[in-house]
């Protein structure tokens, strides 16, 4: 069993920014990842509304944001965590790798995507189809692509796949985009990349692997194959908040509920960053959250060691 003060799940923007906070407060903080360091920002390719860096490589952003946290000192451990629980005044953070026991708990796990629900969907996962461009998208190279949504994500995605597959159809089942309209209208600009709006894809075909997508015209009902060798589903995120649910702190639409402090109902455990509930969620907002998240931890931190 290790011991902390601040133990951080999720090494995204909102930890990072949270374990820099309580670090530059002597903390004791400890900061676990499933994964690689960098959360989500490493599923695009390019990043154009961070301050201070116009447009930048998702890796070189990530790379930045790493390096600021090793050099205060702060050690990110590998640890997927699979349950917190109270335990005394703190939290017993379970792990596929260790229990540890924290004083306060910040939940920074962020989202995962959503899948579709079409029929073939799972059995074409890896055999064509995809929810991450940046990840994937090279194994397409000059090959059609399906990119299925019409989010800000769904767009960038599309820019970045045009540059790769011989042609990009964007599919989205609502009359207009919901994508930011200067990102509509640079996708609108590619000679790439072809629109279906109001176009629902309803299956995926294919022998083997993926050969075709399945969709249907909502205004005529009538239904068609896309050819297409690979597919993109940008349709929305489910937040990450399995291990959360004996803590009482995770709303009915699994989402974390905060106050403006990022406070959750529980004391002691506080969240950043998209698995909180709120409207916009951008790195901007993320570490945002996780500075705020880390501020009030340390405060709270401050206020029991006071009253012992
Ligand atoms: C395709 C795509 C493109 C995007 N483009 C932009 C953009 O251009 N500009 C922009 O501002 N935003 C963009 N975003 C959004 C941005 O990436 C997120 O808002 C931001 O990464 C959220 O940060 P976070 O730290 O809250 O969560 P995340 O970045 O999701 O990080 C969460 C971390 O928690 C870890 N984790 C999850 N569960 C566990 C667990 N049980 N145990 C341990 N670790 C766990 C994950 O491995 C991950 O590293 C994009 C998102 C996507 C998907």
């Amino acid at each position: 069993m290790t011991k902390c003060e601040l133990l951080i799940v999720g090494c995204g923007p909102a930890g990072m920014m949270a374990a820099i906070y309580a670090k530059r407060a002597d903390k004791d903080v400890v900061v676990l990842d499933r994964s690689t360091p960098g959360g989500r920002v490493l599923s695009t390719y390019q990043v154009d509304n961070y301050l201070g860096f116009g447009r930048v490589s998702a890796e070189e952003l990530v790379l930045k944001m790493v390096t600021h946290l090793r050099d205060l000192g702060i050690e990110d451990r590998y640890g997927k965590v699979l349950e917190i629980v109270r335990e005394g005044r703190g939290f017993r953070v379970v792990t596929d790798n260790g229990d540890y026991l924290a004083e306060a708990v910040i939940a920074a796990t962020g989202t995962k995507s959503k899948p579709l629900g079409v029929e073939g969907e799972a059995a074409f996962v890896g055999k064509g189809l995809s929810y991450c461009a940046v990840c994937d998208g090279i194994f397409f190279k000059g090959k059609d692509v399906v990119v299925i949504g019409g989010g800000d994500s769904a767009l960038e995605e599309s820019n970045y796949l045009a540059g790769i597959a011989k042609s990009v159809a964007i599919v989205h089942d609502l009359p207009d985009f919901t994508a930011a309209a200067g990102l509509a209208a640079r996708v609108r600009r590619n000679p790439n990349i072809r629109i279906l709006t109001s176009t629902a894809v309803v299956g995926f075909t294919g022998e083997r692997v993926l050969e075709g997508v399945v969709v249907k015209d909502k205004a005529t009902g009538l239904s068609s194959v896309l050819p297409a060798q690979g597919a993109f589903v940008y349709v929305g995120n489910f937040p990450e908040t399995g291990y959360l649910q004996k803590t009482g702190a995770v709303g009915p639409d699994g989402f974390v509920a905060v106050d403006r402090d990022m406070k959750t109902k529980v004391p002691g455990l506080f969240a950043a960053g998209d698995v909180t509930k709120k409207d916009f969620r951008l790195i901007a907002t993320a570490i945002s959250d996780g500075a705020i998240a880390a501020l009030s931890a340390v405060k709270h931190l401050d206020d029991i060691h006071k009253a012992e």
